[in-house]
């Protein structure tokens, strides 16, 4: 992976390519951003970069043997240790993320923003909670020791060290007195899950979220036939969660806002055969879709918020500022609030499992009562 192929992030790539062509990588260093945010791919196009034989203007060649090599995740001297769960045939204390590599590579070139709920279902680790294990600290201690194959420097890359028990003091010698020209990089969400005795011998770098417009730009140049509007609710609704924004956007062809649209009007309308009939399609989306959508109306919730506060439209879509200019006409910020917290709720009780059918119907009747109180200038029949 080359810098290039990762959208924004000017300053980090700055800092990263700064620190080797100065020759002061830091022996341990922490990537730490928030889930979705492209700390891995920088992770990656770094350990890239170092081992290229011809880096040019900040980047990797992307050409060279190591580059090659590095690229398809196979380079000699970059070692990788991430979360797994036992192998078929394996007892999980043999396991280790060597057992893995060969789902991993497909997994992190298909998408370097990979989280730990796609390596999951990428591994069928759906029921057990991937984790690190003791064996795994003794290959990265072995595999470190070892003399470096084909480049002067060995790296090695820990892929959420959260996933790491007390086992990871084993790793302190490793981290604080590495031998020459070898580099530990983890990359990391959640600083407060981390083990101190690693975070206090690593150097953190913090990687920022990707913007909405990197974010289109980046899933638009992958998959040019997807549908804008689809795109645009999904980029929205991930508040700069690239991962999430991809799979809302390539797994679902739903349209979330003419869905919020049409749910308003029915709770208004109080016509329950209707609502049922509109629970029952929403309800066979799966659970995973209700909570985007959930998601999503919340998202809209805070966009009309401040569309009503300032009166721009710019952050809206083309569709959603005709639904945003109706609305007006019942909602203003007292109800925008009531609804939010409706939202809330009924996100909250859909991931503690209640019965969303339940869940839907009762919110329904209280959105409709939400939207109908105080005076209405005009109903929502109009919209
Ligand atoms: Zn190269």
């Amino acid at each position: 992976m080359q810098f290039l192929s990762i959208p924004g992030q000017a300053k980090e790539k700055k800092q990263l390519v700064t620190q080797v062509n100065q020759d002061r990588i830091p022996h341990a260093q922490i990537l730490l951003g928030r889930p979705g945010s492209p700390k891995l791919a920088l992770a990656l196009a770094y350990a890239c970069y170092i081992l290229c034989q011809d880096r040019k203007d900040g980047d990797a060649c992307g050409v060279c043997k190591s580059c090659l090599k590095s690229m398809q995740y196979k380079h000699p001297d970059l070692h990788f240790a991430f979360p797994v769960i036992s192998k078929e045939g394996k007892k999980r204390e043999d396991t280790t993320s060597q057992d893995f590599l060969d789902q991993w590579r497909p997994a992190v070139s298909e998408n370097p923003y990979l989280d730990i709920q796609a390596w999951s279902q990428y591994i069928g680790a759906e029921k057990t909670q991937p984790n690190i294990n003791t064996r795994e600290c003794n290959e990265m201690i072995k595999q470190l020791g070892m003399r470096s194959f084909e480049s002067p420097y060995k790296l090695l890359l820990i892929w959420l060290p959260e996933y790491l028990g007390k086992e990871g003091n084993r790793l302190l010698k490793m981290i604080e007195e590495p031998t020459d020209n070898t580099f530990i990089i983890l990359i990391a969400e959640n600083q407060e899950r981390i083990l101190n005795t690693i975070i206090s011998r690593c150097q953190i770098t913090k990687v920022s979220p990707v913007s909405d417009i990197q974010a289109t730009e980046y899933i638009k140049a992958r998959h040019p036939n997807i549908d804008s509007e689809i795109l645009a609710q999904a980029v929205q609704m991930s508040d700069g969660d690239l991962n999430k924004a991809l799979h809302i956007a390539l797994g679902s062809s739903i349209d979330y806002s003419d869905l919020l649209l049409s749910w308003m009007r029915l709770s208004y309308k109080r016509d329950f055969s209707e609502l049922n009939d509109w629970i029952t399609m929403l309800n066979t989306k799966g659970r995973e879709d209700i909570k985007h959508f959930m998601e999503y109306a919340m998202s809209f919730m805070r966009e009309y918020a401040f569309y009503l506060q300032t009166e721009d439209v710019s952050r809206l879509s083309d569709s959603q500022q005709l639904i945003a200019k109706n609305m007006t006409k019942i909602m203003d910020m007292i109800k925008v609030e009531s609804v939010a917290k409706l939202l809330q709720e009924c996100l909250s009780e859909i991931m503690r499992n209640v019965n969303p059918r339940i869940c839907l119907m009762a919110k329904s009747i209280e959105l409709g009562d939400i939207l109908r109180s105080k005076d209405q200038v005009k109903s929502l029949y109009d919209m």
